[in-house]
């Protein structure tokens, strides 16, 4: 049995947590001061997961990089393979906000899109 700390993120209140685990079971959570709070370690715990921030570049853009995002969680486990893909796209200005770049990237059922919108330069 291990003990793991965690701080909650779900609210300014950022309730302490202490959850027990057998191997990858969740026992116990302790310290929070709502359900949000034990959905927050189990999952935390057991398939942690997180939006994807980075850039691509882009071709003839009015910058060179273009901010991305993935527009749900991804698994934190697939987070430096999905950004090893996204170091080898590049897509041509304009580009709008929201525009998908890489759909279910991963297998993992969100799309990577454009955090910005991007003219073309000249
Ligand atoms: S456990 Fe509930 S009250 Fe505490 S930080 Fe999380 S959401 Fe906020």
């Amino acid at each position: 049995m291990i003990e793991k700390e965690l701080i909650c993120v779900n609210c300014p209140m950022g309730c302490r947590l202490t959850v027990a685990l057998d191997g990858d079971k969740v026992v116990s959570i302790n310290g929070n001061n709502c359900p949000r709070g034990k959905t927050y370690a189990e999952k935390e715990c057991v398939s942690p997961e997180r939006i994807l921030t980075t850039t691509v570049k882009i071709n003839s853009g009015t910058h060179r990089v273009l901010p991305v995002i993935t527009d749900r969680e991804i698994p934190l486990g697939k987070l430096f393979e999905a950004m090893d893909i996204l170091k080898g796209v590049s897509v041509d200005a304009p580009v709008s906000e929201g525009q998908v770049i890489v759909r279910d990237i991963l297998g993992s059922g969100a799309n990577v899109i454009a955090s910005r919108s991007m003219d073309r330069c000249g």
